[in-house]
């Protein structure tokens, strides 16, 4: 299941050298080469799925572990207040690289980074129910 085009499918399975913080069977964990703080990773499965929708569960939840166990060694090692995961699919999220991949993000207390919500107007009370209602209606 690799890619032979895809950049990360290279990266995680070791054919294009990174900086590489962790590896096991089944990902690998890699400084980012444009972060957004010191110590950004990324972590990639070694096996190719496009994003979140592609991914098989058993490789979802290892992937979970394994950006909380990075986090929790991250946070002691580079004095970590905080930590973001961010994991972007599609064009319309903001996805680059169309190979699944966990953004660790270590946080310092008072750091400029921004990550916005909240910008996007407040639902009504209807609006809100109206969302609810549509997501389960296809649960
Ligand atoms: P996305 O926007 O797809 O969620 O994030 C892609 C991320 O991959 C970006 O943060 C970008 O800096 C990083 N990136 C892209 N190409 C490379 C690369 O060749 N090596 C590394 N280490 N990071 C990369
Ligand atoms: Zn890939």
């Amino acid at each position: 299941m690799k890619d032979c085009n895809c950049i990360f499918c290279k990266i995680a399975n070791g054919e294009i050298p990174s900086t590489t913080l962790y590896e096991d069977e089944d990902f690998r964990v890699i400084l980012d080469l444009g972060p957004a703080t010191r110590g950004h990773a990324l972590l990639l499965p070694k096996n190719h799925f496009a994003n979140l929708f592609e991914l098989d569960d058993e490789t979802a939840q290892k992937a979970i572990l394994v950006a909380k166990k990075m986090a929790g060694k991250m946070k002691d090692a580079l004095g970590a207040d905080g930590f973001n995961l961010v994991q972007n699919n599609g064009e319309a999220a903001g996805q680059t690289v169309h190979h699944y991949h966990v953004h660790v993000v270590p946080r310092k207390n008072g750091d400029d980074v921004t990550m916005t919500f909240g910008s996007f107007p407040k639902p009504s009370d209807e609006e809100m129910t109206a969302i609810k209602d549509k997501i389960k209606e296809n649960m």
